[in-house]
């Protein structure tokens, strides 16, 4: 037997009488059928949860890094709760304003923020802008200077961790395009800069070491990294990222808040900084990842004698693009019977135009698997809907939420007049 493991589907997931998905009592066959397919769907009482519990798990603040999934219904629930929100765009920005989000919980990342961008960012209050290179420094101090403004800052700096994770994930390493290094003194040249500059105040200090972490040992090293930098500029707000780890396999397990949490107190307390400071960190996929799953409806089964399967669903890496750019796994099922063995191999593929346009490589599914049948893709909360594109000119699936409340239609799916708006005849 190799069921599906419950530990994949959000908080609200269920089964009923005939072993079919509910979520909150909803039946699966109910959204497919008001919605369509694909469909992204949401349960917002586990992410709700997982805010709550993060909140609680220590004495810190916890921002939600929006680019893992960002919508304006998604931050109007949000912002009744004791977080910050991280966006790393003037686009995410306008997504935030959009939902009325407040400037002072907002921090503003990336590495290559435009003179618009910071414009935009001190116009609407936003709490700290995080300075990645000496030129953004340059940048956001002209811009304060004219605004007669003190903008507040975090010094994004550079680690030297190389946490365990994809290579393209990975970004606490000393050769990255993000942040100023420790170890060759331009993190220090860059607080010192901050400091002596009257349009600028220096808040603290952020590190991001990357994504998809399960090793904490790489959190531990983090801190420890930053030691010679705290000690000498005794920061008010050490924000030490996101990263930790979710489960998308059967066999794996997700990262635990609490564990987590204590490897950064625990680490941050043998270094006896004798200041007061406040811990922010910043995850993105532990909020979202697992309170969501993609329904796409099975429309081709080709049998490649000697070779595989083929089945093609009506998404692929245009709403989906993880396994294409990481080689990330995923689990599949029927949600029309959850519970069922999977007893045969599928290569689930997407209808685009590569052949690399592969949503599952190995996946296992009832082996009755056939045409119109809906399968269903756990675990796709995070930079799915976020990293979605209009390849082949395929619109975005609609995003649907789900609570204890009912369902209601987040984000509309768009038609081929979106796809068209943006051409002139
Ligand atoms: C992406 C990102 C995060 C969130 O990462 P997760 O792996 O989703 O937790 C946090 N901070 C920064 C600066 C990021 O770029």
């Amino acid at each position: 037997m190799n069921p599906l493991s419950p530990h994949l589907l959000p908080l609200g997931a269920s089964t009923d009488d005939e072993g079919k998905l509910t979520l909150h009592g909803v039946s699966f066959e109910e959204l497919v059928e008001v919605y369509g397919t694909p469909l992204f769907v949401y349960d917002t009482d586990d992410i709700v949860g997982k805010v709550t519990h993060l909140t609680r798990v220590a004495n810190w603040k916890v921002a939600y890094a929006s680019k893992a999934f960002l919508s304006v219904a998604l931050l109007r629930l949000l912002k009744s709760y004791d977080i910050l929100l991280d966006v790393a765009s003037g686009g995410e920005l306008a997504v935030a304003k959009a939902a009325d989000f407040p400037g002072d919980r907002l921090i503003f990342h990336g590495n290559n923020k435009s003179r618009r961008e910071l414009e935009e960012a001190v116009a609407y209050g936003v709490g700290l802008i995080v300075l990645d290179s000496f030129n953004e420094v340059e940048r956001l101090r002209q811009i304060a200077k004219r605004e007669g403004k003190v903008v507040p800052v975090l010094v994004r700096v550079t680690p030297g961790v190389e946490a365990h994770t994809h290579e393209y994930i990975m970004t606490g390493q000393e050769d990255s395009k993000f942040g100023f290094s420790v170890s060759s003194g331009a993190a220090k040249k860059a607080i010192e800069t901050i400091m002596g500059d009257e349009a600028l105040e220096f808040m603290g200090i952020h590190a991001h070491i990357g994504s998809q972490i399960f090793l904490l040992e790489s959190f531990r090293k983090e801190v420890e990294a930053l030691a010679p930098l705290l000690h000498a500029y005794r920061p008010r707000i050490i924000n030490l990222g996101g990263g930790i780890g979710v489960a998308y396999l059967n066999y794996e397990e997700s990262g635990d808040f609490a564990i987590w949490a204590k490897t950064l107190t625990a680490t941050l307390d043998e270094l006896t900084l004798d200041f007061d400071y406040e811990v922010i960190v910043e995850p993105g996929r532990a909020i979202v990842a697992s309170s969501a799953l993609t329904f796409y409806t099975v429309g081709t089964v080709k049998e490649v004698e000697g070779v595989r399967t083929y089945l093609a669903v009506d998404g692929g890496m245009s709403d989906n693009p993880r396994p294409v750019i990481y080689d990330s796994g995923y689990e599949a099922f029927l949600p029309r019977a959850v519970g069922a063995d999977r007893d045969k191999n599928f290569r689930i593929v997407g209808k685009h135009c590569e052949s690399g346009d592969v949503i599952i490589k190995d996946a296992f599914l009832p082996s009755e698997t056939s045409v119109g049948d809906v399968v269903a893709t756990p675990v796709t909360g995070a930079y799915g809907y976020s990293m979605a594109s209009n390849y082949n000119r395929v619109p975005r699936p609609p995003v649907v939420f789900v609570d204890s409340s009912g369902h209601r239609l987040a984000i509309r799916g768009e038609t081929y007049e979106d796809l068209l708006r943006l051409e002139l005849f």
